[in-house]
């Protein structure tokens, strides 16, 4: 990744947040309440929807894959189903993206923020070729960061903790940018569990245990390998933030934006 000579100039960038996360953990719903948390801070941001298949969008995105090519149609001109349909629409997209990133790069100098949404379906955009594309694009012409976001209602039963945690860092692997853990609907469930766990290995391997004694069913092997992995995860967590937020009620803005500058430093030192 190489900086770009502004910085050396002192010229302002941006930093550029891409938001991934499982379907329904609140990707476009967060994109929405920065938005108009960043309005409300007199700093609008630039926003970028990369979901051709997003019905409901509640914000107005600047570049919205929208506008270039409609997956529906996709699907009916390759005969393809919803899933190849959106990864169709997002590679036929990609084709083009030095332009979009043209735009972008246009704007810098005017904006503090540039967030970009991603399609629902999380592998859509983290297991194909054109999400790699974009992200490297992206992250080779501005400071950008990874927000990871989680569905923390969703997420309280220790092995589906651990295995979102995995997935989690396996993204951080492949894109090696700086991570934020943004573990959303706190309004519904607080993440206080989620730190105790992140921080205390043994305060999750009690609560792995706790989980094996309620549903006598789960099988040793599954239990002992969480187990471990948690342990492997260490490392991983080290290396990143977790904040938690409410998309629907605002609540977390600050540490989220907190740890975005963070993240952005790290991006400065380390790319
Ligand atoms: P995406 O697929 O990741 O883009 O998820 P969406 O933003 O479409 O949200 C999925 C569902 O979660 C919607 O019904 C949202 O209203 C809901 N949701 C998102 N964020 C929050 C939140 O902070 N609190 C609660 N209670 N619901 C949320
Ligand atoms: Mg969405």
């Amino acid at each position: 990744v190489t900086q770009d000579a502004g910085s050396a100039e002192g010229k302002k960038q941006p930093v550029v947040v891409i938001c991934i996360g499982m379907a329904g953990s609140g990707k476009t719903t967060l994109m929405q309440r920065l938005n108009s948390h960043l309005h409300s801070k007199n700093t609008p941001p630039y926003i970028l929807n990369l979901d051709p298949a997003v019905s409901h969008m509640p914000y107005s995105a600047n570049i919205d894959i929208r506008d270039t090519v409609d997956y529906k149609e996709v699907m009916k001109q390759y005969n393809l189903g919803p899933n190849g349909g959106i990864l169709t629409a997002l590679n036929l997209f990609t084709t083009k993206f030095d332009q979009v990133l043209g735009y972008v790069e246009k704007r810098a100098e005017d904006v503090d923020y540039v967030l970009v949404d991603t399609p629902g379906q999380i592998e859509i955009f983290t297991w194909s070729a054109s999400g790699s594309i974009i992200t490297d694009a992206i992250a080779s012409s501005l400071p950008t960061v990874v927000a990871y976001i989680v569905d923390t209602p969703r997420t309280t039963a220790p092995a589906t903790f651990m295995s979102n945690m995995l997935y989690a860092c396996s993204i951080l692997y492949k894109t090696r940018l700086p991570f934020i853990i943004v573990f959303n609907k706190t309004d519904v469930q607080p993440h206080d569990f989620a730190l105790e766990w992140m921080q205390d290995f043994e305060a999750y391997q009690a609560a792995l245990n706790d989980s094996a004694r309620n549903e006598s069913g789960e099988s040793g092997y599954m239990n002992s390998l969480m187990g471990s992995m948690c342990l492997v995860l260490e490392e991983f967590y080290n290396n990143l933030r977790a904040v938690g937020v409410s998309a629907m009620t605002g609540e977390g803005m600050r540490a989220f934006f907190d740890a975005v500058e963070e993240a952005r430093r790290e991006y400065e030192t380390d790319y």
